[in-house]
């Protein structure tokens, strides 16, 4: 159980600002999902933390003691790469207990630890096989298993599984998930996927340009997002510009009605965020809705049925339940409201 602070990192290479100034708290236990878009510098800070880069500026503190003076190979960090690294040459066992020989553990604990954690990590039986005769997801299992060989303060993992098809990923994510919790490690996770990120993290941290955009819940950056940016990367959402004065709330040229609930106390021009699922569909010929428009997109994703309905230009996604009361179709004219005085609202641009 470790506690990371990062104060003011930043990292350059050449003239790519690849970090620009990352400050960050990572509680003991916690599970940390980095995510953000490509070379947004997800894996620089990971390589940063691993003493496998220098950063430029800036301090990282790992239970009190301060990175820098520690090399890479005096930090008790674990780390699972995409590429995997395993040695190709030694079996399964062998492969796991190699840091523990290199530090000397005497060969009664390393078969006890290496026992340990072939049942933890499923590969009970496999412990003699050569890694190269393994499938995907059995080598992964490998790989995790021998960073965690070593009892890491902090296990750092970048991008493990997105090589994988869909149903393994899945099933190691749990599998993942699972053993974090029961060794309370605290872990740093790197993906671009938000569904990944949103299933394992305690806390996203969502990256843009080497800046923090916002670090929260699952639930927070979904619900209540601190950015446009993240409002757009995170989730489907619905952005619309409003014009609120002491009277009106106004979208476009439809008045919404007046300044109440999350909009009360704004002026100016803010920004609604009103996901898919908070929209209703109504027939057109009910005139207390205001929002009125053309089905332009329909579709059925499992239970749900996603529309786009363009509403004087802009697409408005909504997203209701397969069996819901009112059915469209494409090129239909409808009418949406949501309770707008309940949604979550941004600075204006
Ligand atoms: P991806 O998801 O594609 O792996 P990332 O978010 O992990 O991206 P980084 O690999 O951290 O991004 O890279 C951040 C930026 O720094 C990118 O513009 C990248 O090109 C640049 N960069 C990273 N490493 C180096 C390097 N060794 N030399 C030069 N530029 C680098």
């Amino acid at each position: 159980m470790s506690e990371l602070i990062l104060s003011g990192v930043g990292k350059r290479f050449g003239k790519t600002v690849a970090l620009a100034d990352v400050s960050l708290q990572i509680q003991s236990g916690e599970f940390i999902c980095l995510l953000g878009s490509s070379g947004c510098g997800k894996t620089t800070l990971l390589r940063i933390i691993a003493g496998l880069e220098q950063c430029d500026h800036g301090e990282l503190h790992l239970d009190g003691v301060a990175l820098s003076k520690l090399a890479s190979h005096k930090r008790n960090i674990g780390m699972v790469f995409q590429s995997l690294a395993l040695f190709p040459h030694l079996n399964v066992s062998r492969n796991i207990s190699y840091g523990l020989k290199m530090r000397g553990v005497s060969a009664e604990t390393t078969n006890a630890r290496v026992a340990e954690l072939l049942e933890l990590t499923g590969l009970d039986g496999f412990e003699n096989r050569s890694v190269v005769s393994l499938s995907g997801g059995q080598k992964q299992r490998v790989a995790i298993a021998r960073a965690l060989a070593l009892e890491p303060q902090l296990f750092l993992m970048d991008e493990p599984f997105s090589a994988l098809d869909a149903g393994l990923r899945d099933h190691l994510q749990q599998e993942v998930k699972k053993l974090q919790r029961q060794l309370a490690v605290t872990t740093i996770f790197v993906t671009h996927d938000q569904s990944e990120a949103m299933s394992l993290a305690d806390r996203i941290v969502i990256l843009n340009n080497g800046n923090i955009e916002q670090a929260g819940t699952p639930k927070e950056v979904y619900q209540r997002p601190l950015t446009r940016f993240v409002a757009e990367f995170i989730g489907s959402n619905n952005l619309l510009d409003v014009d609120i004065d002491e009277n009106s709330v106004m979208y476009k040229n439809h008045y919404l009605g007046s300044p109440q609930g999350s909009v009360e106390n704004l002026r100016g021009r803010q920004t609604l965020v009103v996901r898919p699922e908070a929209m209703k569909l109504h027939a057109r010929h009910d005139a207390s809705q205001v929002l009125h428009g053309t089905v332009t997109m329909q579709r059925t994703v499992g239970a749900l049925v996603e529309c786009d309905i363009d509403v004087d230009g802009q697409v408005i996604k909504h997203t209701a339940l397969q069996n819901s009361d009112t059915e469209v179709s494409i090129g239909d004219s409808v009418t949406l409201s949501c309770d707008w005085t309940e949604q979550w609202c941004l600075p204006g641009e």
